[in-house]
């Protein structure tokens, strides 16, 4: 029995190549070396096509066949049986703070489980302006150390002007521009896919248009794009509208495609705006121009307490420096001053939900700022200084409707992300959370635009060219789940439960989720740009 079996893989293995070598015209079928065979799946390729029940097949790291097999088509396979669950490219998530998992020193860590758990197995890393320009560096850690979701790095603004120019509010010098643009090209040289900005943050927003448009340009010299957390999504600076527009005309100067990091109309003052952000996207698209957006499915943000509510010029130095100006009569009233429109912008304390504290912070978690203050019977904002005298503190910033959530949703340039970082439940959920909002609840798309969205669309956004779609010849990315038992369990409560629902989750042809089951393999890659350097 063993021998005949052994003679049999023989003959389906070397038998194509037998005839092959004697040029004999057969019309035999040729026997297909598989590692895996995922059958009878329902299977969506992520072009946003009708789905089909297929098998799949992987060898090594890459999809082999995509149809209907027969019993003698392959000479090896582990046999998953699919039949009743969906079959989809792994999902790619453009917007993450994994970068900490993904090297950290715990093995446990790097597998990256509170995405796994929603089916990615791509995430993006360094945005918000904060990415490394160490990009080799990080790829080697990466390979080193072994990881367990392929990773794709942005090369950060903040980062760059910071590295060259510290927390200063002013313009760079020539020399220093050079340095900055010098760093940008050896970044994307290296393997970046973009430039990233969070001009909203300081020092980043210490930037005129200008100086983001220069390394931007950079970035769009190698097909990269540029990736951008708003100058601001409310009503601090320039207002929501004028940070559309600004990223629209960096995207025009530069020739670098425009991504938008996590659309959203955040607070009271611009409520129902999504429509004429809708319109001013749609027509910038109309001429041309490549505008595209990623949304998380969550009514609130995560940010900090010193993010929500203090002004930028008074972080000129950081929190050191903050801290001083709160030492003197004129800026603290001043600082206070302009707190307490930030708070109304922000919807007021009861809208602030602390869920983390950070430095030596005395703070409670899991109460709202309003409770905090009722509790002392003191002014939230005295609370919020009191917090910032000593550290910081995480906050889910309830800050969105429903109604504009949604508009953003259905727009066909928008894709799923989770800007997945501690503290807030987005990290473990957004993936499933989007999908029961938008297909199973709200029926607001089909299944099949769903994972394009989380999949073969965020692809083409970041440049990855062999990922994102169930083809033979692509990376063997994949995610079978179980569309009724696919739910996210993280709350802001307990933001850290895994999602349910995986059965499967393939990472280049290895199975990272095996039987909903964690397997411990690392078998995650960093995903490098080619550019001609
Ligand atoms: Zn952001």
């Amino acid at each position: 029995m063993k021998v005949r079996k052994s003679l049999a893989y023989f003959i389906a293995s070397f038998a194509p190549l037998l005839l092959t070598a004697c040029q004999t015209s057969s019309k035999q079928p040729n026997r297909i070396a598989a590692d895996y065979l995922i059958e009878n799946g329902m299977v969506y390729d992520g072009s946003g096509a009708a789905p089909r029940v297929a098998d799949i097949a992987v060898r090594f790291d890459r999809i082999v066949f995509i149809g209907d097999a027969t019993d003698d088509q392959f000479s090896y396979a582990n046999r998953i049986n699919a039949s009743g669950l969906i079959v989809a490219p792994g999902f790619i998530d453009p917007h993450t703070h994994a970068d900490n998992q993904l090297t950290s020193g715990n093995p446990e860590q790097r597998q990256n489980e509170a995405f796994a758990f929603q089916g990615v197995t791509t995430v993006l890393v360094g945005n918000d302006g904060f990415g490394s320009t160490e990009i080799s560096e990080m790829a080697t850690q990466a390979r080193r150390d072994a990881i367990g979701t392929n990773v794709a790095y942005l090369a950060g603004f903040g980062y760059i002007r910071k590295s060259v120019i510290g927390d200063d509010d002013r313009a760079p010098t020539e020399v220093e521009a050079s340095r900055m643009g010098k760093m940008m090209a050896q970044a994307m040289c290296e393997g970046a896919v973009g430039l990233s900005a969070g001009l909203y943050y300081t020092p980043q927003n210490f930037a005129k248009t200008a100086e983001v448009v220069e390394l931007a340009k950079i970035a769009g010299q190698q097909g990269g794009y540029y990736d951008t957390h708003l100058r601001d999504e409310s009503s601090y600076n320039i207002g929501l509208v004028g940070a559309v527009n600004e990223a629209i005309e960096i995207g025009t100067q530069s020739g670098a495609a425009v991504h938008i990091s996590h659309i959203k109309a955040l607070g009271p003052a611009v409520w129902g705006q999504s429509s004429r952000i809708i319109s001013l996207i749609n027509s910038a698209r109309e001429k041309g121009r490549k505008i595209t957006a990623d949304q998380y499915p969550w009514a609130a943000s995560g940010t900090r307490i010193s993010n929500a509510l203090v002004p930028r010029w008074a972080l000129d130095g950081g929190l050191a420096g903050l801290r001083e100006r709160l030492g003197k009569a004129t800026t603290f009233d001043r600082i206070k001053r302009e707190m307490a429109a930030n708070l109304e912008r922000r919807g007021g304390a009861d809208k602030l939900l602390i869920t983390g504290k950070l430095g030596d912070a005395e703070i409670e978690i899991g109460q709202t700022l309003g409770d905090l203050a009722a509790r002392s019977r003191s002014d939230p904002l005295d609370v919020a200084i009191d917090i910032l005298k000593t550290g910081d503190a995480r906050v889910a910033s309830f800050n969105m409707t429903a109604d504009d959530i949604t508009a953003f949703a259905k727009q066909d340039w928008v894709v799923t992300g989770s800007d997945g970082s501690t503290g807030h439940p987005r990290k473990y959920g957004s993936f499933p959370k989007a999908y029961r909002d938008l297909v199973v609840d709200g029926k607001i798309m089909p299944l099949s635009r769903f994972i394009r969205r989380s999949s073969g669309q965020t692809a083409d956004i970041v440049g990855l060219k062999d990922r994102g779609y169930l083809k033979v010849g692509m990376a063997a990315d994949i995610v079978v789940f179980d569309s009724e038992s696919f739910v996210p369990r993280a709350t802001y409560e307990q933001p850290r439960l895994l999602s349910t629902g995986v059965r499967y989750l393939f990472v280049n042809g290895q199975p990272v989720i095996s039987g909903g089951q964690l397997t411990g393999v690392l078998p995650g890659r960093p995903l490098l740009k080619e550019t001609q350097c």
